[in-house]
C-alpha cells in the first residue's frame, strides 16, 4: 500500500467512501487502492481497491493540505 504522504502521482477519490486513493502497483499491475493510512480507519465494502475512481480537478493547495492533515488510523 502507498502512503498518502509519499505518493505523487494523480489522486482520485473512491465513490464507494468518499476517500482519496491512489493508482499502485500490485501484482496484477497497476490499480486504484485505498492510502495505507486509511488502514483499520474508514469503512469501505471495496478496501483495499477501489472500483469506482472518481477523478478529481485538485487544487494544488487544497490536495497538499489533506495529505499533509489526513488522519492515520493505521495505529
Ligand atoms: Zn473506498
Amino acid at each position: 500500500m502507498q502512503s498518502i504522504r509519499e505518493y505523487a502521482g494523480e489522486v482520485r477519490v473512491c465513490a464507494s467512501c468518499g476517500q482519496p486513493c491512489c493508482l499502485s502497483d500490485t501484482e496484477y499491475g497497476a490499480m486504484w487502492q485505498h492510502f495505507s493510512e486509511q488502514w483499520d480507519g474508514v469503512f469501505c465494502p471495496d478496501f483495499p481497491l477501489v472500483h469506482a475512481p472518481l477523478e478529481m480537478k485538485w487544487h494544488d493547495l487544497s490536495w497538499r493540505q489533506v495529505r499533509e492533515e489526513y488522519r492515520d488510523t493505521r495505529l
